[in-house]
């Protein structure tokens, strides 16, 4: 239930506090839409993360997938917390970089990197490289040898086909995926990993696999421990090649809406690191790291959109409560029908209630925020407050209609500070030639 999953938002009479700090006060100095970041709750769902992905027998790394949410802020927050972070593109990379982020601990994913990105990745000293296809990594090759003087850790990204209950536009390893290698095709990869190693400052460290998002369940998650055992004990049994990384990748389910049913973070990677240390006694296999890359566990519960209903109109069939932004700041509705919970700031659970649309300003019929809700009757200038809005929200915000990119803020202990500024008008068209 929402009450248990958002247990540091308050509502009052009039208002509603997260971390303490009032909504109508801070929508008074920030405008809206405002992303909302608990910084609290961030730091503790990463060590929910740290502390219990943990093992005697290997090294547990948890690497944050920042394409969730990216500013930095947030990947210095992830540093001084002990995690690692990946990187998909070169303005991910740049801006690890101008963070002050350890650059040797970095992920470099993506199925199709750019030259330029590989040679970016070079010089920054990215330690980890996940290659995505043999077309890549003989591509990756070539530039490596730009850098004679550079070295970097190879993974590669195997598609072990298994289908996720989630939705198709989020499932990752269908036969049909763009990403990775399908596992089935063994040559491709045994020749991916001997293009890797015939390159002198490549070293080959082992399998990468991301099944898809949001999902929930451990069962697609022990399918591929097993499989990609299996394929570990080929590889040594076979041709020995020695895998010392494991990584897992992401996807563990977030609460969006009640039929969302996450396991606590705690219990994931318990039952993930027991079914590594199982499949790696029963096969007899070492590998001194495995990595899991949550992204959307980390940040979607701990953000909220915080916006302005500027109308309420009454329609043919609904009535819709317009905010002040919509797809261009919260685009997964439109995207692949995502559904999002929402609150009218400072209204009691038993106000009176009306079943009402959220509708964004953008012109898109496709622009919903949350289709059927039940809400307190409201009016204009009246705030709405939307959870679990921490992922994919302010990352894939864009400027549709030329609506500008909202400012992010962090909360903690009663006080609030921007990490990332709102985007004025000028900003806005800074880059637009006369
Ligand atoms: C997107 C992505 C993740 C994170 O997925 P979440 O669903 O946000 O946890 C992890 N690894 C890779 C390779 C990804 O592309």
């Amino acid at each position: 239930m929402k009450n248990d999953v958002f247990d540091s938002v308050v509502v009052g009479d009039g208002d509603t506090r997260i971390a303490g700090v009032s909504l109508k006060e801070l929508a008074k100095e920030c405008p809206t839409p405002l992303y909302i970041y608990d910084e609290d709750r961030l730091v503790k769902t990463m060590h929910a993360y740290t502390d219990h992905f943990t093992s005697p027998k290997f090294e547990g790394r948890v690497v944050y997938a920042t394409k969730a949410f990216n500013c930095k802020a947030m990947l210095r927050l992830c540093q001084k917390n002990g995690l690692y972070m990946d990187s998909v593109s070169l303005g991910e990379i740049y801006t690890a970089h101008k963070a002050g982020i350890d650059m040797s601990g970095l992920y470099f994913h993506g199925n199709n990197k750019t030259v330029i990105e590989m040679r970016r990745a070079f010089e920054y000293g990215v330690g980890t490289l996940i290659v995505d296809s043999l077309e890549e990594s003989e591509k990756l090759a070539r530039i490596a040898s730009e850098y004679p003087d550079c070295s970097m850790r190879i993974l590669i990204r195997v598609n072990p086909i298994i289908e996720a209950a989630t939705h198709k536009h989020i499932q990752t390893a269908t036969p049909d995926s763009k990403f990775g290698i399908a596992i089935d095709r063994k040559d491709n990869v045994l020749e991916t990993i001997r293009t890797i190693q015939s390159a002198p400052n490549l070293h080959f460290a082992g399998l990468h696999a991301h099944i898809g998002s949001q999902i929930f369940g451990s069962d697609p998650f022990t399918k591929e421990v097993d499989d990609l055992t299996d394929y570990m004990v080929m590889l040594r049994d076979e041709h020995g090649i020695h895998c010392e990384e494991l990584d897992l990748g992401g996807g563990f389910g977030v609460w969006y809406n009640d039929a969302d049913t996450p396991a606590p973070v705690e219990d994931v990677c318990r039952t993930i690191v027991s079914a590594c240390e199982k499949a790696f006694a029963a096969k007899n296999l070492t590998p001194s790291v495995v990595t899991i890359e949550p992204g959307r566990s980390i940040v979607a519960e701990a953000g909220y959109l915080l916006y302005e209903i500027t109308l309420i109109k009454k329609a043919l069939k609904d009535t819709f409560y317009f905010v002040d932004g919509g797809m261009s700041d919260l685009i997964r509705p439109a995207l692949y029908e995502a559904v999002y919970s929402a609150d009218l700031v400072g209204k009691p659970a038993d106000a009176p209630k009306q079943l009402v649309t959220i509708g964004g300003k953008c012109c898109e019929s496709g622009d919903i925020v949350i289709r059927d809700i039940e809400l307190p009757v409201a009016k204009e200038g009246d705030l709405l407050l939307v959870y679990s809005a921490g992922a994919y929200g302010y990352s894939m915000a864009n400027n549709y209609n030329k609506n500008p990119l909202p400012g992010v803020v962090f909360v903690k202990d009663g006080t609030w500070r921007y990490v990332v500024r709102p985007e004025s008008l000028d900003d806005m068209i800074a880059r637009e030639c006369d």
